[in-house]
């Protein structure tokens, strides 16, 4: 039987990979951060197979001590301070853990396996934040990185952590860039689910309206449900390597609020959205379109979910939440 360690287990992606890795037969372990952690129970709810590790990525010790108790033949890298608009708020924090985390976890996987570097398999959650300012469109494996936010430049730095361990030590270690992607388990602070919740309450007359920031950026959507296959599907390579995980269709903030809306039966949303600056960012990532015709030919791998039938999943899936919410 296979055996994986995930960071980050009690994110949307942590959640869906140890679904399908479980779903392989595989024994599926998971760090979990700190006392009293208020996902504890969700986890434990979803996934109750998943076996939990405290640890935390910015204490090497803890990671060493998983990787011992677990001895994985694949670690998944998920772990993250994933919100792009707290980065500025936490800069320090989040670059101590979505990037230096990523050197501690690496250094955690190379002395656990001095004896033979291949005797784990790595991947690192990178992301098409580190595209930013984009410098080609659509972006690609080879696309310039310019990252816009103190999480997107920490997310550059545990993706060159990624191929410097690869490179120096000979690791199977492989980074995918994760366009954005979600599920009727992302967290209400993204701009989707945030949406898909707020809609639904105003359907059912619990809300009036929603309060958003910046509607023109542009971002290439897809299911998280699809995209932790395209992780599993990187460590079952021979060799390893980079690959951006996209769409490759993209669509605005308005676009979003169109499909939202429409769920619901209302056609003209403007009476219920305002604007706001609290919600504007201090540098904006305002295109983001992935090429991943490399993952579609080396990995085999292909997005399920289209836009509109993942925002209507959202939708329908916060209604049946709202309203039993409503109800208690
Ligand atoms: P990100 O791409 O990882 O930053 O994912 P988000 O879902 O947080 O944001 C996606 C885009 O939505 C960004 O360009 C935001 O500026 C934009 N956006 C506009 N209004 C909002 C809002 O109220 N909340 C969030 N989270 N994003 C918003």
């Amino acid at each position: 039987m296979a055996r994986a360690l995930i960071t980050g287990i009690t994110g949307q992606d942590g959640l869906y990979l140890s679904e399908l890795l479980l779903s392989k037969g595989y024994e599926v372990f998971g760090l979990i951060r700190g006392q009293n952690n208020p996902k504890l129970d969700l986890v434990r709810a979803t996934v109750p197979e998943v076996k939990l590790l405290t640890g935390d990525l910015t204490d090497l010790s803890s990671l060493l001590r998983a990787m011992e108790s677990s001895q994985p033949d694949e670690v998944y890298n998920l772990g993250a301070i994933s919100f792009v608009a707290y980065s500025w708020e936490n800069a320090m924090l989040t670059t101590d853990v979505t990037g230096k985390g990523v050197l501690n976890i690496l250094e955690a996987v190379r002395l656990y396996s001095h004896d033979d570097p291949h005797k784990v398999r790595f991947y690192q959650a990178s992301s098409s934040e580190m595209f930013g300012k984009v410098q080609e469109v659509p972006q690609r494996e080879s696309t310039l990185l310019w990252p816009r936010s103190p999480y997107g430049v920490a997310k550059v730095f545990g993706h060159y952590m990624t191929i410097n361990y690869r490179e120096s030590y000979g690791m199977h270690a492989s980074s995918g860039i994760l366009f954005n992607h979600e599920s009727p388990r992302r967290g209400p602070e993204f701009v989707t689910r945030k949406i898909s919740q707020a809609v639904s309450r105003i359907k059912l007359g619990l809300q009036d309206g929603i309060t958003m920031g910046n509607l023109d950026a542009k971002r290439d959507w897809g299911f998280a449900g699809d995209y932790v296959e395209a992780m599993w599907l990187m460590l079952q390579q021979d060799t390893a390597d980079d690959y951006v995980i996209s769409t490759g269709v993209t669509h605005s903030i308005k676009e979003l609020l169109d499909v939202a809306f429409a769920a619901v039966g209302i056609d003209d949303w403007a009476p219920y959205v305002t604007q706001d600056p609290r919600f504007m960012r201090p540098a904006e990532v305002e295109l983001l379109i992935g090429d991943s015709t490399k993952a579609r030919t080396t990995l085999g791998w292909e997005p399920k979910v289209a836009f509109t039938e993942l925002v209507q999943m959202m939708v329908a899936n916060d209604l049946v939440e709202q309203r039993a919410q409503a109800g208690r």
